[in-house]
């Protein structure tokens, strides 16, 4: 089931220029800029300008020139941060259980420097 989506959080704030933010670039449907509370050397959120919850709304509900723009923007932030050659990671925390802060989609692009194993490893029950 698709989360409704409330404008009452930052990233809505930001799009809408009520709020600063650092910003990368911008393409036609996405913005990017420095997240401010760095967990790497280079912290970069990537966020779309239409209202979706999460990546499942995204997958349901973007059409394919967003989609398409998406991928664009990562590969523009990736350029622009000169991280293709040594590498970096890209995620994105869906709902509850992917601990999501936001609730406005947003793909984190980290690196900068080696960024350790993918996740610590979680008890299982
Ligand atoms: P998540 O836990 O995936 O929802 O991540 C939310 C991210 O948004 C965190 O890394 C925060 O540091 C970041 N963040 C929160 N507020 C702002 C803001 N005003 N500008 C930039 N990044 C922000």
């Amino acid at each position: 089931m698709q989360k409704t989506y409330d404008k009452n959080n930052i990233f809505y704030k930001i799009i809408n220029g009520d709020i600063p933010c650092n910003k990368v670039l911008e393409t036609e449907h996405c913005i990017a800029f420095e997240d401010i509370n760095p967990r790497a050397k280079i912290h970069v959120l990537l966020i779309p300008k239409k209202p979706y919850v999460n990546l499942n709304d995204f997958i349901l509900d973007a059409d394919k020139n967003e989609k398409l723009d998406l991928f664009d923007g990562i590969a523009k932030v990736v350029e622009v941060k000169n991280l293709r050659a040594a590498g970096y990671r890209l995620l994105t925390n869906v709902g509850e259980n992917g601990h999501q802060e936001v609730q406005h989609l947003h793909f984190h692009i980290l690196g900068g420097q080696p960024l350790g194993s993918f996740i610590k490893k979680l008890e299982l029950d």
